[in-house]
């Protein structure tokens, strides 16, 4: 090693530690000129649109292709790959302009490293409020560069075991009962299915799903059921469907009506549409059993990662879901998935041209890869 390429690793070996923070001896003062040595976070953004494999129905909409945004850093000479996906119909908002503005004119040159992201992810709060979905591309490319740089899995920095991921459920969504029972006998190989109910034929989606199988099946209602006297009717028939958990059935704004029917069913009621980020969760826990977390809705693995353990001190139960999503932001949420009870992170698997490869479920089951960051590769 010449002594050019020596002061250029010790230089990255310094920066390294001060961003760090735990390790290093040096003064503050010293930590930030030499964090500087290194040239700001480089960032690139790109749209792509996903195809569905099915037309997807849920209670407020349909659609054939998600647009999904690609957001890449790179810093130090290592690259990390984020990902905004946004829900049907845009119910948190955003719309996949709103995010393409957000990215586009995001400019992170002033930041030295990506270890610095407690501060950058601070920043997209001041300067993107309201808009999580641009928040979890920057913070899953952010985490999957750390990852990179550090040479290791992400669970791994987070101390989790990958043999405890859950189960993962495959959805299928609003359809004629002909082409439910068609998707129901495609999802074979998943021991539990997630079925998406809210319209005026659920008993005719859950009797077609019936006759084809008989796993255990997981509801949501997307708010789909306007009053708590027509949703605790269907509840009650569902329980006998052999549905073990149920989803969102009452709109965000009816919390009192969701408590008045959590003391009347058995089955646990989850919070989706109710919950978006830390802060929503406190006032939940008389309503809901537990919380569905997304990283679109949280804005990354950052949030997500307080949320759980947030849930968890308050006695709530975490499920994890996502978007029409790709295995970029599919990866990211799976790194955190031994730390949960329920996933639902079949996002990418519902669609045909995922650019990506990264997490995946056999069996039902997540399996995490070994790969550093996020774990993904292109296609
Ligand atoms: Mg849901």
């Amino acid at each position: 090693m010449n002594r050019r390429d020596f002061l250029q690793n010790s230089l990255a070996v310094s920066a390294l530690l001060a961003a760090g923070q735990c390790f290093s001896t040096l003064p503050a003062s010293a930590q930030e000129s030499k964090a500087a040595a290194i040239a700001g976070i480089k960032s690139r953004y790109w749209q792509y649109d996903l195809q569905l494999k099915h037309t997807w129905t849920i209670a407020r909409g349909s659609r054939d292709v998600a647009t999904v945004n690609f957001f890449e850093i790179e810093s130090d000479g290592i690259k990390g790959i984020g990902e905004a996906a946004l829900s049907t119909s845009a119910r948190y908002g955003e719309t996949k302009e709103t995010v393409q503005q957000a990215l586009s004119r995001l400019d992170l040159s002033a930041f030295g490293d990506p270890f610095q992201y407690g501060d950058i992810l601070a920043h997209i709060d001041r300067i993107l409020p309201g808009q999580p979905a641009a928040k979890a591309a920057v913070d899953i490319a952010l985490h999957d560069w750390i990852g990179k740089k550090l040479q290791v899995p992400l669970y791994k920095i987070w101390g989790l075991n990958k043999e405890k991921t859950p189960l993962s459920t495959f959805t299928i969504g609003i359809d004629t009962p002909e082409m439910v029972m068609r998707k129901t006998e495609e999802a074979a190989e998943f021991p539990v299915l997630k079925v998406k109910v809210g319209r005026d034929n659920d008993q005719e989606i859950i009797g077609a799903i019936r006759k084809v199988t008989s796993k255990p099946l997981r509801v949501d209602a997307n708010e789909g059921w306007k009053s708590k006297e027509v949703a605790l009717e269907r509840i009650k028939w569902l329980q006998d469907q052999g549905v073990e958990l149920l989803e969102q059935p009452l709109p965000t704004s009816q919390l009192a009506e969701t408590a008045w029917l959590r003391e009347r069913v058995e089955i646990p009621i989850f919070a989706d549409e109710s919950v978006r980020k830390l802060s929503d969760i406190g006032k939940l826990k008389d309503a809901f059993d537990g919380i569905n977390i997304k990283l679109m809705k949280c804005g990354g693995v950052a949030e997500a990662l307080k949320m759980i353990y947030t849930a968890r001190a308050l006695g709530m139960k975490v499920m994890m879901g996502c978007m029409i999503e790709s295995s970029v932001a599919i990866s990211a949420a799976a790194q955190l998935s031994p730390l949960i009870d329920y996933a639902d992170l079949d996002g990418n698997i519902l669609v045909s041209n995922d650019p990506y490869v990264g997490a995946r479920v056999v069996q039902g089951k997540i399996i995490i890869p070994d790969a550093p960051g996020i774990g993904v590769k292109e296609r």
